[in-house]
């Protein structure tokens, strides 16, 4: 639809073929409602080739620029929707953190940083809400200032760069999926973490979790994953 291809290109969008952001000119950054109904299709947009490539890390500064300066102002899109999906292999004698909490099992997460499975969802749910690239783009695992980082880093920043682009969190929902261990004794404790490192009320933010009823890897207790959608809203 032209609306939603328009919203789409009003906030950085990464090339997977340059591997950089491109980042919208001041015109696309006008509010929708700025544009004559007439005029909001695909056609009255710049060609992707004269737009201004960016390198991924430097785009994030460049993202907090553009909302901060008032001859470029952000789009005033109400809301946007964000979706959040991480999946880590199970492995013998590691640490199973989910949401920044040690949870006591035989085995943990094979990651690069702490592998905490819920926290990653919920940092690609927010990125994708605000138009940016995935958690491995902005923390690549091939940088070893991230080799063993809590996740809790992700979030943090995450969030920063919600509410630099003008965002709050309307509300969040998130479904982990494991076989084993049962995680009712330990939800609440990783939900009011979670609800710390997003700054946001408890009653906004939902956590549910369920088995994978023994099949595949998720119900042979050797993956555990998790799905995170988030609604952001306008301050
Ligand atoms: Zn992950």
């Amino acid at each position: 639809m032209a609306s939603s291809s328009l919203s789409s290109l009003s906030l950085p969008c990464f090339s997977a073929k340059t591997k950089t952001l491109i980042l919208p000119s001041s015109q696309f950054l006008s509010p929708l409602s700025s544009i004559p109904q007439s005029r909001r299709s695909v056609s009255t947009l710049r060609p992707v080739s004269t737009l201004r490539p960016v390198s991924p890390i430097s785009a994030v500064q460049l993202e907090a620029q553009i909302t901060k300066n008032p001859s470029k102002p952000a789009p005033l899109l109400p809301f946007r929707v964000g979706h959040g999906f991480d999946l880590h292999r199970l492995e013998p004698d590691r640490p199973l953190i989910i949401g920044g909490i040690d949870i006591p099992h035989d085995r943990g997460c094979d990651a690069h940083s702490d592998g905490d499975v819920l926290l990653h969802c919920v940092v690609d749910a927010i990125l994708g809400a605000l138009g940016l690239p995935d958690i491995g783009q902005i923390f690549p695992d091939s940088d070893p200032k991230w080799k063993g980082a809590a996740s809790s880093v992700f979030m943090r920043e995450a969030v920063k760069l919600m509410h630099e682009a003008g965002y709050e969190l309307g509300n969040l929902d998130a479904t982990l999926i494991l076989q084993r261990p049962k995680l009712s004794p330990h939800k609440e404790e990783i939900r009011a973490n979670l609800c710390e490192l997003l700054g946001a009320d408890p009653a906004v933010v939902n956590l549910k979790a369920k088995t994978h009823e023994k099949v595949d890897s998720l119900g042979e207790n050797r993956s555990i994953a998790c799905h995170t959608v988030v609604l952001l809203m306008r301050k």
